[in-house]
């Protein structure tokens, strides 16, 4: 089933689908184990530089990964060029891989795409995506890593 604007919007204001399992850990442990790069990003929600990223250029086929947890979020066939800079996705793997949140930092009311076992920050989702389902996940290449088949 494809995820819509409405659904999302449902998820961020009532509740999140149950994840399939959860990592925490404290922000110490999570420095240990992440680069400093996916830590600003995956813990402390920083936005890397457009363009100047991994992902943003790759069609690869393959499976997106959460750079955290090692939990499945996007597919390839999923990815699209969306002309933002960062690497830009349709839909999730399942519709339980992604956690919504309102946010409203940085003087905009936006949607946050966390992912929903290990609550690391991957970026934002937005309605401007393509048809059918209509939606954007714009993410940071360094919340994401990408498995070759
Ligand atoms: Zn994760």
């Amino acid at each position: 089933m494809e995820l819509r604007w409405i659904d999302v919007l449902r998820f961020a204001t009532y509740s999140n689908p149950e994840p399939p399992r959860r990592v925490r850990q404290s922000a110490a442990a999570w420095a240990r184990q992440l680069k400093p790069a996916e830590f600003r990003v995956l813990r402390q929600k920083e936005t890397e530089p457009p363009y100047r990223n991994a992902y943003c250029r790759v069609y690869e086929l393959g499976q997106y990964v959460c750079a955290g947890c090692g939990s499945l979020l996007f597919s390839s066939t999923a990815k699209y060029h969306a002309i933002s800079g960062w690497p830009s996705f349709t839909q999730p793997c399942t519709k339980n891989a992604i956690r919504y949140a309102f946010d409203d930092s940085h003087g905009m009311q936006r949607v946050e795409a966390l992912c929903s076992v290990c609550d690391g920050h991957l970026g934002h989702v937005f309605p401007d995506g393509p048809a059918p389902g209509g939606l954007r996940y714009c993410i940071n290449s360094e919340s994401l890593r990408l498995i070759l088949p």
